[in-house]
């Protein structure tokens, strides 16, 4: 199958007065049509960063993204405005992304006009109510304001919005992270629905692993803007090769998780990542960290087939597992 999405080398470094801020590092990823590649870790890490250049809300430091085969940075005129519409975003807080002025229907109904998609009230009042449909929004709501609905419903509402340009692909920020758990599972389920129904595409940026691992084909691990773990879902569920993504699976809280699995949560002071030195980013908080991952930056590297770890004490860590 071909690559719907290739990124390679992506880098995305923000001035500040204390330095230079390194987001993302080094970040290169594929992802096929029909596939969902899950973006996992914590609040800092650069996944949203990632997401946002990936749509080019964001102009990476340098880097390739290369989407449908054509470089994304060389578009400009009718392609660049072809891209903005295949490629959406759904943002982690549907309510300060929609204008509480608008109803819902105008709301759904905006970008169906901006991009001349629909011609006429009747032909996009219907477009927009086949949306509603779509996404589980009650047609009876189509005159409501965003601030009369629950989160649920207002985030069915971004994905209508987004939805109602025909994407392609869609990076979704963080998307049920704001939601109740049970609201959660709805719109988990809704999203895997609309890319059996639709073929879409997704970049699943998350913190939570029991997340990821609901909707995910493909996972990557990122760790102060720079990925340490990539495989596929059951392959680095079945066997965590990085310390940090041991530690973030032992943070999903489970009601029986005993204490021995619970003293595996993160401890320790998370590094600058303003000029950060060429050494494991990893290592001020790692329980393996030796000198040899003080002395140099370990480079993404294949353990077993599709599984690539950053990490130098791997094989050691590995033995040591199964001792
Ligand atoms: Fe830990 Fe060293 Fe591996 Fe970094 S390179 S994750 S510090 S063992």
């Amino acid at each position: 199958m071909s690559n719907l999405v290739e990124v390679n080398n992506l880098y995305k470094y923000f001035s500040t007065k204390h330095g230079t801020l390194h987001a993302v590092e080094d970040v290169s990823f594929t992802l096929e049509k029909g596939q969902t590649l899950g973006v996992v870790g914590e609040s800092g890490c650069g996944k949203s960063t990632l997401g946002r250049c990936v749509v080019r809300l964001l102009e990476p430091t340098s880097g390739s993204i290369v989407f449908q085969g054509k470089e994304v940075g060389q578009l400009y005129g009718s392609e660049l405005k072809s891209l903005r519409r295949e490629v959406q975003m759904i943002f982690q807080d549907p309510f300060s992304s929609l204008n509480p002025r608008m109803s819902i229907a105008t709301i759904i109904a905006e970008p169906i006009k901006i991009n001349k998609l629909k011609r006429g009230k009747d032909e996009i009042e219907k477009r927009v109510y086949e949306l509603m449909d779509l996404v589980g929004l009650e047609r009876r709501l189509a005159n409501a304001y965003p601030h009369e609905l629950d989160g649920g419903r207002r985030q069915r509402i971004g994905i209508a919005r987004a939805l109602a340009v025909e994407p392609e692909f869609i990076v979704c920020d963080e998307p049920v992270s704001a939601l109740d758990v049970s609201i959660q599972a709805q719109i988990l389920n809704l999203l895997e629905d609309l890319q059996d129904t639709l073929e879409l595409s997704y970049l699943f940026i998350t913190h939570d692993m029991s997340v990821v691992r609901h909707i995910s084909d493909k996972l990557m691990v990122m760790y102060m803007g720079t990925v340490v773990e990539t495989g596929s879902v059951e392959d680095v569920f079945k066997e965590r090769l990085h310390p940090y993504t041991e530690a973030l699976m032992a943070a999903i809280p489970i009601p029986d998780i005993d204490r021995e699995e619970r003293s595996k949560i993160i401890a320790g002071e998370i590094s600058s990542p303003i000029d950060p030195p060429d050494a494991c980013r990893f290592a001020n908080r790692c329980k393996f960290a030796q000198d040899v991952c003080r002395a140099s930056s370990p480079k993404l590297r294949e353990i077993t087939p599709g599984h690539q770890v950053a990490c130098h004490l791997c094989e050691q860590i590995r033995q040591t597992g199964k001792e």
